[in-house]
């Protein structure tokens, strides 16, 4: 009886559209995701953790490790210098590593795609168990930027759709001089270049006049 009842479920239309939603917010995500930097960052990573929650589904948990070399010693931990003897370095203590940590990325599938967040900084390595220790993904993940823009224009539908007061901030505050192609880029962009519209720009110049007149016999040289 059940599982008749969650069959008939798996067709009903809420379902459908439920399926619909997720795959649409997925998809803007995943494109919104890889080109953030131009955008309000905290807002957006705020936004995705929160439509995460609300439509993804938790399949597990990553571990990130993250290590950054001491650049001002070479990551030797001795620090070298013409004007005084080598000595043990202040940025890293003689680790030669400026900073290690370890971050708990819970993993979200959300319509085909896969996200991470990060629930938790450690300092100090703690294996996570998932039957066996759960495997680390070093250093950073790197997106590559969609073509057109699209990334931006994703990020723009999220804010108009999820976080309106965010939107209206964003919309226009940066413009994006090559690649529109997408509604939201080219009406933010027309918006960027309205603002800084300034008349005084499209007045005739007068040319400079330089004095180019000097007697050869004075010259200091
Ligand atoms: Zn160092």
């Amino acid at each position: 009886m059940k599982q008749n009842t969650l069959k008939s479920a798996r067709y009903s239309p809420l379902f459908f559209i439920r399926c619909c939603v997720q795959y649409f917010v997925g998809w803007l995500l995943h494109n919104a995701n890889r080109d953030i930097p131009f955008l309000a960052k905290s807002e957006f990573y705020e936004l995705k953790t929160h439509l995460l929650k609300k439509y993804a589904t938790k399949v597990g948990t990553d571990i990130q490790h993250i290590k950054k070399d001491c650049w001002s010693c070479d990551s030797t931990g001795v620090f070298k210098s013409d004007w005084k003897m080598p000595e043990t370095c202040w940025s890293c203590l003689g680790t030669g590593v400026y900073e290690e940590f370890w971050t708990r990325l819970d993993k979200y599938k959300l319509g085909k795609w896969y996200f991470h967040s990060p629930v938790e900084r450690m300092y100090k390595y703690e294996p996570l168990f998932d039957g066996e220790a759960l495997p680390i993904i070093e250093g950073y993940i790197h997106h590559k930027a969609p073509k057109y823009r699209l990334g931006k224009e994703c990020a723009l539908w999220l804010f108009l759709l999820f976080d309106r007061k965010t939107f209206l901030k964003e919309l226009g505050r940066t413009g994006s001089p090559t690649h529109k192609r997408t509604p939201l880029v080219i009406i933010g962009n027309a918006i960027f270049v309205f603002r800084h519209f300034d008349w005084r720009d499209y007045l005739p110049k007068k040319k400079p006049k330089y004095d180019f007149k000097y007697n050869k016999n004075k010259l200091p040289f």
